[in-house]
């Protein structure tokens, strides 16, 4: 079959170039696609200090971009192609599978292994999408730096919320760690990291209602939600501006996939084969409804899907 890959991988995160290795090296004609840059959101982080053989006692050496370019080489020197352009739509339906990319080629697969993962929620604040930018971040380690000395809010009590805030107290004034519970929903080491840093402060049952401002944010209300008293906070007259940081979880990014494979909140369910509903589609990485969303487990899901898909052309193909 001529112009036919063995699989398309769509997603370059860990576990799209982990699948990428696995298939390239069992000697599959593997084509991956990313939309935006490699690394999925290890790309958005500074260091990475819990993935088993990349360690290094030089802080600088643990960032996430020497592991995503040696997992690119990885792939490539083992034959995967990869192109960045995005999917508009998929056909999943029969045995051999479409993938339409937005410049509208049609690139033709016997099996599909999705790995687009998940992407930063939003709160749904008044004022969030116009403030994007503007004061609002949802990552710590591209934007901390912008407001160095100026005084930060971060939204969110869960280990992505408060492990940025102490991140981002190395530059900010002073963070407020935002939690609309009465407790941290985090580990118990970075709880006392967070609880015993002096620029942080904790306001738990606390809600933020708005941002409001003259170009930057200027302005927030927050609301207590145990007495419903609200409250504003401006900016420092010499300040003029400052920072919120959103951290209040991820969604899946898996709507190109609606109606075809079963979900569950978004979440595409497999096995521990990384089988879909559909057969010769598969799935791998924080897509997947799981117990730890690490790197070191996106790799494993994306290593599986590739020797899932090539035992399922064995079978179907011959
Ligand atoms: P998460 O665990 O889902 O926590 C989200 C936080 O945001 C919770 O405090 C939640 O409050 C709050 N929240 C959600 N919606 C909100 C809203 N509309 N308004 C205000 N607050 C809201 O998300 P995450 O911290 O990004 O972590 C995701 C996964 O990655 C977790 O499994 C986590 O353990 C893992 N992770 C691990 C590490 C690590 O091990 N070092 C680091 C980062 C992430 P409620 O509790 O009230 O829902």
């Amino acid at each position: 079959m001529d112009n036919v890959y063995d699989t398309i991988i769509i997603g370059g995160g860990p576990a799209g170039l982990s699948a990428a290795i696995y298939a390239a090296r069992g000697k599959m004609n593997t084509l991956l696609f990313e939309k935006g840059r490699l690394g999925g959101q290890i790309s958005i982080t500074d260091e990475l200090a819990n993935y088993p053989g990349f360690f290094s006692e030089n802080h600088e050496e643990l960032h996430p971009k020497y592991l995503i370019e040696k997992m690119e080489n990885q792939a490539k020197y083992f034959g995967a192609n990869i192109e960045f352009k995005e999917i508009a739509s998929v056909k999943l339906d029969s045995k051999i599978k479409e993938v339409t990319t937005t410049d509208g080629t049609v690139y033709k697969t016997k099996t599909v292994i999705v790995t687009t993962g998940a992407e930063p929620r939003k709160l749904g604040t008044k004022g969030e999408r116009e403030y994007t930018g503007k004061g609002i971040s949802y990552c710590g380690t591209c934007d901390a730096d912008f407001f160095t000395d100026l005084e930060v809010f971060c939204i969110g009590g869960g280990d992505t919320s408060v492990e940025e805030a102490i991140y981002i107290a190395r530059f900010a004034r002073k963070v407020t760690l935002v939690v609309r519970k009465d407790y941290l929903r985090c580990a118990n080491s970075i709880e006392e990291k967070a609880k015993n840093n002096p620029k942080i402060e904790i306001k738990f049952r606390t809600e933020l209602l708005e941002v409001k401002g003259d170009g930057m944010i200027q302005s927030a209300i927050f609301k207590n939600n145990e007495t419903n008293e609200e409250w504003e906070y401006k900016a420092d007259e010499e300040d003029g501006l400052f920072g919120v940081f959103i951290f209040v979880g991820y969604n899946p990014v898996s709507k190109l996939f609606d109606g075809m494979l079963d979900m569950e909140d978004g979440f595409i369910i497999a096995g521990e084969d990384m089988k879909t509903n559909v057969d010769g589609v598969f799935v791998a990485g924080d897509l997947r409804p799981k117990l730890a969303k690490q790197v070191v487990t996106a790799c494993s899901d994306g290593a599986l899907a590739a020797l899932s898909a090539e035992k399922y052309i064995e079978y179907s193909f011959g």
